[in-house]
């Protein structure tokens, strides 16, 4: 373990160098506050740079607080508004950082995330931030107002960044749930979220993709749906993960422009003798309409169906119900939901309502945004708000 005996002690020590932390290290720096990044990867910005299939999906031209998942929704309010995306998106265009809209409002970069991770990198050199890698935080105490980090480092005030559980690989881990525990911080169980989902019985229909609309509970999305080996994945899959919970049924329309029941009403009324099979396979991709056929047993035309039978096919169609047996896991999830129960911080400054000096940012946070930027802008606003409130001197 790497001691720096010179700067021992800072006024903040940040532990995590992903987005929520280095947005928070660059104001913090530039504000002249004397800050330390304590990060476990050998680089910075690693979730960054594969962010959005390495263009990074950085913000969202519309962003709210119905855009996240929380135990608490109006938690995000206030971050949003004192670091929000049109922030954001001012600070990627004063870096001269190309970017475009790709759908939906998704604005990712032109070139590659790492404009972003050199934009965030800058500003804490500009700030004399001084960042460690591949260093290991795995234990915090308390002594008087002061945080000592590994017996290594002293502050008064200690910002919790380190992220979520999702991509071990990355960095990820679950300290930030330690340190929140010792300090009797509650908790909500975290779980992988914008995850695909596994569902048994569907290889034979991998590589088939589609648009859907996708429902769970109150909330619907309409986008594409990727079926693989294990199951079903895709933006709207992956969007519906975040509200899904295990054992629950999700409900997908298989081609939500077209109502299958009045479809094929009208087409056996036309007399046409054309088999299921062939009728189905000018509206769903063919392989799926072959599935299907055969899953409900229906060999014969059109006209020897009746209506009951029809609602059956529509029904299969328009209102599939189907329940994933899991998720695939923290290895596949983009995010994770639940973390520090947002009831613990104060939504303005971000700082522990029981511990003066600990503070909570970013991902580690009960705060999971949907797909499209929602989640680095989360870590960016937190980041910022925090950063931005620290009031160091009298
Ligand atoms: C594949 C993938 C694609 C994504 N694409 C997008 C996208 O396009 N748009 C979007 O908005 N969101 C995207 N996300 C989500 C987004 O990247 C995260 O929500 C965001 O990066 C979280 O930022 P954070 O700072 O809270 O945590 P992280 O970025 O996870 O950073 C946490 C940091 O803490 C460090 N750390 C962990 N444990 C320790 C320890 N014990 N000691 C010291 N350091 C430690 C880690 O090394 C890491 O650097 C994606 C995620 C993934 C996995």
């Amino acid at each position: 373990m790497k001691v720096d005996k010179e700067m021992k002690q800072y006024d903040v020590i940040i532990v995590g160098a992903g987005a929520s932390g280095l947005i928070c290290a660059g104001e913090l720096g530039l504000r002249g506050v004397k800050t330390l990044v304590l990060n476990s990867g050998d680089k910075i910005g690693k979730k960054i740079k594969i962010a959005g299939g390495g263009r990074c999906n950085f913000t969202n031209l519309n962003v709210s607080k119905d855009n996240y998942v929380s135990n608490n929704p109006n938690f995000v309010i206030s971050a949003l508004k004192q670091f929000s995306n049109y922030d954001f998106i001012e600070m990627v265009k004063e870096a001269k950082i190309p970017y475009y809209e790709k759908k939906d409002g998704q604005l990712f970069c032109k070139n590659s995330s790492l404009d972003i991770i050199n934009m965030l990198s800058k500003r804490c050199e500009q700030g004399s931030v001084k960042i460690i890698n591949n260093y290991i935080v795995d234990d915090v105490v308390k002594q008087d107002d002061a945080y000592i980090v590994n017996s290594d480092y002293k502050t008064e005030n200690l910002v919790i960044a380190a992220g979520g559980m999702s991509y071990k690989n990355l960095g990820a881990s679950d300290i930030g749930y330690k340190i929140a525990r010792k300090f009797g911080l509650k908790i909500i169980e975290p779980k992988p979220a914008l995850v695909p989902l596994v569902i048994d019985g569907c290889d034979k229909l991998k590589g088939i993709s589609l648009n859907v609309k996708v429902k769970f509970g109150k909330q619907s999305f309409t986008d594409d749906m990727l079926f693989t080996h294990f199951g079903l994945s895709g933006p709207a899959i992956l969007k519906i993960s975040n509200y899904w919970n295990k054992g629950e049924v999700i409900e997908i329309d298989l081609v939500p422009e077209i109502d299958i029941y009045d479809f094929l009403i009208k087409e056996r009324e036309s007399g046409n003798k054309k088999k299921l099979v062939n009728l189905l396979n000018g509206i769903l991709p063919e392989r799926l309409a072959e599935f299907i056929a055969k899953e409900m047993k229906i060999n014969g035309n059109i006209l020897e169906l009746s209506n009951k039978k029809i609602r059956e096919i529509a029904n299969r169609i328009n209102n599939w119900q189907v329940t994933p047996s899991k998720t695939k896991g923290f290895d596949m999830a983009e995010v994770t939901k639940g973390g520090v129960d947002v009831n613990e911080i104060s939504s303005k400054t971000f700082e522990s309502k029981k511990h003066n000096g600990l503070y909570f940012i970013g991902e580690v946070l009960d705060v999971t945004g949907e797909l499209g930027g929602f989640n680095l802008q989360w870590a960016s606003s937190s980041g910022a708000s925090m950063a931005r409130n620290l009031r160091l001197f009298p």
